[in-house]
Parts: structure tokens; sequence; C-alpha cells
């Protein structure tokens, strides 16, 4: 285990070789203490509907090019019977930020239903930004018993530069939320950026601390990609190459396993977008949890986010198959049916 902003720092900045120990140590960490399965968590999703407008964000609500799209129940339904049937075990769903009363409401029940399609088995994270405390408490009552709210980036001048100047995007509001999300019972998930343009390492080693200083349960953390429609891009010459933003990302999942032992953390699509086998090497550096997602399934007629793979009950299998197999090169085993809680939220809660 590690302990001190030095520690992080040093593995941060340490070379390929020192790299590879500190990524065995990160791993035997979690074996010790979680062991190593590593849980599913079918991704869906839901709308890239936005009223935000974050200057990294591909589906900020200023960018003309969004092909904007909302699923429809039907299909919302689908994927989640589609998980449950492949024995998943989970489903997140995530959208774009939106908090009128017909949207709240809506969620709601579609949560209810998720829980009845599946008798309750299917476990449910949320990942619809920022919420009115009570919305929190219904979806929560409903079924959802997991939220993921990144907080980006913990250092508050960084978060001012990559968010509008406005009160719809205030650093304290998604501290706020955060703590009502913890309070309603949640277990609570979030995470950062990583090599966003004027951030730096201890910036990065910051969060890490942070993290642990609000008793998170889950992360989810992942290099910057920058995007061409949004304004952040004008700055992408001050941000390193794709490799070594996999690199650093993986010192922060080895990291983060040695700071926070038995917290879940995922490894995340924007590694898989950088190298086909980063989400498996993020496995192999401490992380626990994947996210696949599964939205393709039901064919987006008008748009494609992600490429359409033919989801045939053949062809599903066969994705699963394969990725239990690399799962399991990186010294990692595919528990499938399971919730995979965090165990941080039994301790932290004396559950
Ligand atoms: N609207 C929800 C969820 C959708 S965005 C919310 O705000 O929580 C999910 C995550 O994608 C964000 O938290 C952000 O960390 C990440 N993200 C957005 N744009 C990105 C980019 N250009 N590169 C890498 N990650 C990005």
């Amino acid at each position: 285990m590690i302990n001190s902003k030095a520690e992080i720092l040093q593995i941060l900045n340490s070379t390929p070789k020192e790299a590879e120990s500190y990524f065995k140590k990160a791993a035997e960490i979690r074996n010790n203490t979680i062991g190593n399965g590593v849980y599913l968590r079918g991704l869906i999703e839901i709308s890239n509907i936005c009223r935000k407008d974050c200057l990294y964000c591909g589906i900020r609500k200023s960018n003309s090019f969004n092909q904007t799209f909302t699923l429809t129940d039907e299909e919302i339904l689908y994927s989640a019977r589609w998980a449950y049937e492949h024995n998943l075990g989970s489903v997140v769903l995530q959208g774009g930020e939106r908090c009128d009363k017909e949207y709240t409401l809506r969620i709601e029940k579609l949560i209810k239903e998720i829980k009845q399609l599946s008798r309750g088995n299917l476990g449910i994270t949320l990942s619809l930004g920022e919420q009115e405390y009570d919305t929190y408490l219904r979806w929560f009552e409903s079924g959802a018993h997991r939220y993921l709210l990144r907080i980006e980036s913990s250092n508050e001048e960084l978060y001012k530069k990559i968010h509008p100047k406005n009160s719809l995007h205030a650093f304290k509001t998604r501290l706020n939320c955060l703590e009502s999300l913890q309070k309603i019972g949640y277990q609570t998930g979030s995470g950062v950026m990583i090599e966003l343009p004027f951030q730096t390492k201890e910036d990065l080693a910051n969060d890490l601390l942070f993290l642990k200083s609000i008793n998170i349960d889950m992360v989810g953390m992942g290099p910057y990609l920058e995007h061409e429609h949004t304004p952040l891009f004008e700055y992408r010459d001050l941000i390193p190459s794709l490799q070594e933003r996999l690199e650093l990302g993986l010192r922060m999942v080895a990291a983060l396993r040695l700071l926070i032992p038995d917290i879940n953390i995922a490894a995340t699509t924007a590694l898989q977008a950088i190298d086909p086998f980063g989400r498996e090497k993020a496995v192999a550096t401490g992380a626990n949890v994947m996210m696949p997602n599964i939205g393709p399934a039901f064919g987006r007629k008008n748009y494609n986010l992600y490429q359409n793979k033919p989801y045939s009950d053949e062809g599903a299998k066969e994705v699963l198959r394969k990725l239990q197999k690399s799962v399991e090169q990186h010294g990692g085993e595919i528990k499938l049916d399971k919730w995979g809680d965090s165990r941080h939220y039994f301790s932290r809660t004396n559950k």
C-alpha cells in the first residue's frame, strides 16, 4: 500500500521497467484484497442530448455537429433484457444531462421496469449527471444502487478552465452532488480525465488523494481524448501522444489500487479507444470492472457513435467468450451473474 503524494508521483513518473513492478504489485494487492474477479456492467447510452456545455465533451449543447438521438423505452428495455439474458449481472444507464420532470419520471419508470424484467436480479448503475437531491432519492428508491459522477478534475482552477464559467457548471455543485449520492446510500463512483490541457502530474496525484479523502467506492478514469468540435481542441498541442496518455492512464490505475485497495476500479473505454487491449492492460494493473457497450445490439439507424456489431445470439456469446479469454490472459477472471459491488462501500457504511 501507499499513502503519500510523493509515492503516487513516483509511480506516475516511473520508467517503463519500474512501472511493470508497480503494475504487478497493484494486481497482487487487488487479488489479495478483493480477488481477481472482473465484473461486467452492460453500458446503455440512452441519449446524447445534454443541457451542459463542457469544453471537452463531444455531446456538449453547443456542438451543432452532434446528431442527437434518444433511445426509446423499448430499445433501453431490450438492451437491459439482453444484458440479463447474457448474464452480465448489471447495467449502466448513461447519458447527457437532462433534469426536466418528464425526463426524471421516465428514468424512474425505466429503473422499475428493468428491475421487474430481471426479477430484481440486474444491478443498476446510473451515470446521468448532476440532479436535484430529490431526483437522486427517487431513482435510488426505484432500484438504482450505484451512481457515477466524475469530478473530472479535483483542482478547482483546472475545473473552471475546462467548463464554461456559469452557475450550471459549478465545481461546488459537483461536490454537493457527490455528497448527496453518498448520503442517500448509493455506492458512489467518481473519477477524472487524464492528460487534460493545463493538467500536471501533481494535479493527478492530488486527484487520487481527493478520491480517497471523499471515501469514494468506485472510480472510472480515462485519458482525455480531444474532440474536433469542442473548444478545448484548440489546446491539443499541449497534450502528449496517445501512447503516453495510455501509459499514464495505467500508472494512475496502479497508483489508485495501491492507495485504496478495496474499491472498484473500471477499465475504461477511453483506454480501449487508444489500444484494443487497453482495458485488459488496466485489469493487469489493478482494475476489476468492465463496461462493454451493449447499445449497438438494437441498431441505431441514424446515429453511429460506435461501430454497429451484429449482435445475434451467437455473435454476443462470441464477444463474451473473447473478452473472457483476453481478461484471463491479463490475470483477471470474468464473473458472470454478479453485481460485483464495491467492498469499500460495505466497510464505509458498516453493512
Ligand atoms: N452526462 C453524464 C455522463 C456522460 S459523460 C455526466 O456528466 O456524468 C461521461 C464522462 O465522459 C465524463 O464524466 C467525462 O469524464 C468523459 N469525457 C467526456 N468528454 C471526454 C473526452 N473528450 N475525452 C475523454 N473523456 C471524456
